[in-house]
């Protein structure tokens, strides 16, 4: 049987994907990767995601966000520019936002405000959000909380907690994104506690490419660019972890995300 996996986070827009872009779609696509979600990260960044997604319909989808690193530029012109981005048919969640204190490129207030404004313009625009947290998890779960009923669903992008975290973010009835963090021995450790325990209906999976490449591949890559090809490399580490084959947690996985980010069924070729 061959696995259809969606990758949720996949950084396409990045510099070091210039030069060969359709190469690493057409990897992708042989690899199994139906599907990906391409991030924005600032407005610049969602706008090109926007126009990727909209040249490759039946294989990208895009988010439209400002990241908490570039919190400190956001303002209402950039909120409007995102609110237009939300108009178009490929873009499918607002994010990446979220609190990043790890070291704190714009200031926690500026990433506080600019995270709320988000979450309210995807209140508004009835999308889901794919949020980003680091060494925030405080903040970050007492901002959502306050908004959590008016948004439609949230994913904890790139989770990398342990039990504890996992829990609350359940709570908040977040779904989870498990990267090649996942592949990491030297601290991969609490999530691979976790992810045996995430709910069958709230995992989804992704590469975070060109970051992240997963430390365990057999050969090791020539590059330290991570691709969305290697998706299926995490799916079976994660699978393994939680005693699944990986056909049931490719199909689970991909069910999550397509109802998620409310994609048309993929027409399997
Ligand atoms: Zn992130």
């Amino acid at each position: 049987m061959k696995i259809s996996l969606i990758d949720i986070g996949s950084n396409l827009t990045h510099d070091s994907f210039a030069a060969d872009r359709d190469a690493v779609l057409a990897r992708a696509r042989d690899a199994g990767v139906s599907r990906q979600i391409v991030t924005g990260a600032d407005l610049a960044s969602s706008q090109l995601a926007a126009d990727l997604a909209a040249a490759h319909p039946a294989v990208l989808a895009s988010t439209a966000g400002v990241h908490p690193h570039h919190a400190r530029s956001f303002d209402a012109s950039q909120r409007e520019g995102l609110a237009a981005l939300l108009l178009r048919p490929g873009v499918v969640a607002v994010g990446e936002c979220g609190l990043d204190y790890c070291r704190n490129f714009s200031p926690p207030d500026a990433q506080r405000t600019a995270f709320i404004a988000q979450l309210e313009l995807a209140a508004g625009a009835g999308k889901p959000v794919f949020l980003h947290q680091r060494d925030a998890h405080q903040d970050f779960a007492a901002i959502l909380e306050e908004h959590r009923a008016r948004i439609s669903r949230g994913v904890a992008h790139c989770f990398t907690g342990g039990r504890a975290q996992l829990e609350d973010y359940l709570a908040l009835d977040l779904y989870i994104g498990v990267t090649g963090w996942v592949n990491d021995e030297r601290r991969g450790g609490h999530l691979r506690e976790a992810v045996p325990h995430i709910p069958a209906d709230r995992l989804m999976l992704e590469t975070d490419a060109p970051y992240l490449l997963p430390r365990d591949l057999v050969p090791s890559p020539k590059s330290r660019r991570n691709e969305p090809c290697y998706l299926p490399h995490i799916a079976r580490t994660v699978a393994a972890l939680r005693g699944e084959s990986l056909e049931a947690l490719a199909a689970a996985t991909t069910r999550n995300a397509t109802r998620f980010f409310a994609l048309p069924e993929v027409r399997d070729s």
